[in-house]
């Protein structure tokens, strides 16, 4: 059996979460047009008969203005590290020269595999072009063209990976889609729906936090506090008489339902916390380690 790890790393919107869903036939980590709703290292196990392949979901690459920035950074380091294979995916359309820059300055230890994405909005020029682009890099040692929302080439780009895996016994059981808690799943898709709701400032200055998760036998109770920054900002996410938090609640137990495949009843919480975002210890309590 080929076993091993495997991290995927690109520039905010290249596909990295639609990539990684699309691996796991399920709705792991979130995805969203704007950049960096990907906080965590997400973890997907995919196990076949003849492979289990354990996948890492990276932060796109920020600035390290705020602190919060700087651990998103180290866990990109850190995950980059500690695998059999990094994919480094672009989309196909990106300046090419810019995401070749950002590769070679990770001066990669592992060997590398380039995953062009997109590749359904792009002609067949482009998508050569982007191809003989990479293959002369160094830290290139394969390229896949794929398409992550629509599914073009995953077996080719699955036969690419298990290339560069070594044979073993899985480390995890075949039954485990993820070694992350649905708490954080849960929070996850709260967040996601926060993005698709509130305009550009409030996404950035909140985070979820998952208080009660109790499953009892037809109905599942999960009670989440919406950590934001000031007063002003917790007024958005109310609304005009709780407008807002009720239609929050709606989309976002749907989806949560949706996920879990089973009825939940889910109470919100919105919390002032000023400037948790440069504070070491809240980081921590959220899950910034
Ligand atoms: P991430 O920031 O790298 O995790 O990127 P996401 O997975 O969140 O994807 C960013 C955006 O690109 C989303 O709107 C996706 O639907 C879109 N996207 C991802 N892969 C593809 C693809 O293969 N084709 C097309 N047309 N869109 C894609
Ligand atoms: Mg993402």
């Amino acid at each position: 059996m080929k076993v091993g790890f495997v991290n995927i790393f690109g520039k905010p919107n290249a596909g990295k979460s639609t990539l990684l869903n699309a691996l796991m036939e399920e709705k792991l980590a979130i995805v969203s047009p704007k950049v960096q709703t990907t906080r965590h290292r997400i973890k997907g196990i995919l196990t076949e008969n003849e492979y289990q392949i354990v996948f890492s979901d990276t932060p796109g690459i920020i600035e390290p203005k705020y602190k919060l920035h700087e651990k998103m950074m180290d866990a990109v380091k850190n995950s980059l590290e500690d695998a059999d294979v990094a994919l480094l995916i672009v989309d196909v359309n990106e300046d090419l020269q810019e995401c070749d820059a950002i590769f070679s300055a990770l001066k990669l230890k592992v060997p590398a595999i380039v995953v062009i994405n997109k590749i359904d909005r792009a002609s067949q020029e482009k998508i050569k072009e982007a191809v003989d682009f990479f293959s002369g890099k160094s830290y290139c040692k394969r390229s896949v063209t794929i398409s992550a929302t629509s599914g073009i080439n995953k077996k080719k780009f699955i036969n690419a990976v298990l290339e560069f895996l070594p044979e073993g016994e899985p480390f995890f059981d075949g039954e485990d889609i993820s070694d992350l808690q649905t708490r954080f799943f849960v929070a996850e898709l709260v967040r996601e729906k926060i993005f698709e709701l509130f305009g550009d400032e409030i996404p950035y200055q909140a985070t979820v936090v998952v208080n009660e998760f109790k499953e009892k036998n037809t109905l599942t109770k999960i009670a989440a506090d919406i950590i934001v920054q000031r007063e002003s900002q917790k007024a958005i996410i109310l609304g005009e008489g709780g407008k807002m938090i009720k239609r929050l609640g709606t989309e976002s137990r749907k989806s949560i339902e949706n996920f879990l495949q089973q009825k939940i009843f889910l109470e919100l919480f919105v919390k002032v916390r000023d400037k948790w975002r440069d504070n070491d210890t809240w980081l921590k309590e959220y899950g910034y380690h």
